[in-house]
């Protein structure tokens, strides 16, 4: 019979959170797999336990999750952590745990300290209905279009972002959604300097173009608020034509997957664009 996988979330920043249970399941388990073997061991000596370790990190789950399963398999159990936080969150895990679900693996998810969630809470901004959005892409065109995917997004909107990457990611989440949109920068959650800063995008990017941003940043966003005068409009729909077609697309092309993206009419943008 299968082992367990226990997914296993660790502190984000105060070593306090670790509950009773998380730390029985990491007692009880086979061994450990972590994302970063060094980091986990600090948490294993303040717990003071002493587990095999395997490593299972974002640029070798291939080789790492086969062996990782064939123990499984074997009847071992195993707490896979990483180096902060919930695993499968914009951490590795996610592709471990669908491999499992394949293999009738059984999975437990133990519940515990996550960065989104922790910040979220504390935002301030609606919590009824949100998006989760994790990293925005490096490479530019998918930037754009995750950005584009947004723009008339209702829920409040979580993205993570690395310190050295926030000034640059505030600029366009400004030009996405505007200066005056609501924004929570949820800073070193847990630790000692955990901030929380309620301003707008604009105020945020001209803070963060002056001053160097310190730590680790949840950014909590306002989603758009009154439906009515957010709706695309044809003008919109040009913008997104003119766009596309710089990304090398035919007009007809162009106005056809800014109509469907839009929910505009692909007679009435076409006519627009032709400048009937
Ligand atoms: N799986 C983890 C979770 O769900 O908590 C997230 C891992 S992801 C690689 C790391 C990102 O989480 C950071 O870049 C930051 O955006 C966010 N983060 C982690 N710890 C944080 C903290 N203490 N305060 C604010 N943000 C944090």
């Amino acid at each position: 019979m299968s082992g367990t996988l226990y997914l296993v979330p660790t502190p984000i920043g105060n070593l306090e959170d670790v509950s009773q249970r998380i730390a029985d399941t990491l007692a009880q388990a086979d061994f450990i797999a972590a994302e970063d073997t060094r980091v986990t061991m600090k948490l294993l000596n303040h717990l003071g336990l002493k587990k095999p370790m395997a490593p299972y990190h974002r640029h070798s789950t291939e080789a790492s999750g086969r062996a990782i399963l064939n123990r499984l398999q074997d009847g071992e159990s195993c707490a896979l952590v990483t180096d902060a936080g919930t695993p499968a969150i914009s951490d590795p895990g996610e592709e471990l745990v669908a491999q499992c679900a394949a293999l009738g693996i059984p999975v437990c998810a133990i519940p515990g300290p996550c960065a989104l969630v922790t910040a979220l809470a504390v935002s301030g901004q609606p919590t009824g209905r949100f998006t989760f959005e994790g990293f925005l892409a490096m490479n530019k065109k998918n930037r754009q279009a995750h950005l584009d995917s947004l723009r008339w997004e209702q829920r409040t909107m979580i993205f993570y972002e690395a310190p050295h990457k926030l000034a640059a990611t505030l600029q366009d989440l400004c030009s996405t959604f505007g200066a005056d949109r609501p924004v929570s920068l949820c800073r070193e959650l847990t630790k000692l300097h955990e901030e929380v800063r309620r301003t707008t995008l604009g105020q945020a990017a001209a803070y963060y173009q002056e001053n160097a941003p310190r730590g680790e940043f949840v950014l909590v966003v306002r989603g758009a608020e009154k439906p009515e005068e957010l709706e695309p409009s044809l003008e919109d729909g040009l913008v997104l034509v003119d766009r596309l077609r710089g990304e090398g697309l035919s007009l007809r092309d162009a106005v056809r997957q800014a109509a469907k993206e839009l929910g505009l009419s692909r007679n009435q943008l076409y006519d627009l664009a032709l400048g009937k």
